[in-house]
């Protein structure tokens, strides 16, 4: 299997987002990781001492529309997340991943994004 984000440029360029517009260096970003399939910045609201969202470049809107296709991105994305939090050093103390998935979850950003969350204390079940 191929791993080509770029492999639909029509809807690449159609990708009309917030993190369309960031991923194009239409928008600036505070980027701690790029590569060819992911781009991973820190979010403009913190909501722990170290918040990350790691996108995919390929425009997939939300993780229930990504197909089996997309599974290869879809572990990049989780395994990139996890070099972040350990160069962040949050590999001792551990961190958070939440994907938002539709208005009732909470996202607002209709690309797929991983939030990486750490530095703090964390409840369970999320609110
Ligand atoms: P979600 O609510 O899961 O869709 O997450 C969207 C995230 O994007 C929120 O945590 C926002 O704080 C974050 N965000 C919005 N605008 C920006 C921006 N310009 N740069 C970085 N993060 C942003």
């Amino acid at each position: 299997m191929t791993l080509d984000p770029l492999s639909d440029p029509h809807r690449y360029e159609d990708n009309d987002t917030l993190f369309g517009k960031i991923l194009r260096g239409e928008i600036p970003a505070d980027v701690v990781y790029e590569d060819e399939h992911c781009l991973a910045f820190r979010d403009i609201d913190p909501q722990a001492p170290v918040h990350v969202l790691i996108i995919p470049k390929k425009y997939i809107p939300r993780l229930s529309e990504a197909d089996i296709e997309d599974r290869t991105i879809l572990g990049h994305l989780l395994v990139i997340a996890s070099q972040i939090a350990r160069k962040e050093g949050l590999a001792e103390d551990g961190f958070r991943i939440n994907i938002n998935d539709g208005v009732q979850a909470g996202q607002s950003v209709f690309h797929l994004h991983v939030h990486l969350l750490g530095g703090r204390e964390f409840s369970w079940p999320p609110g």
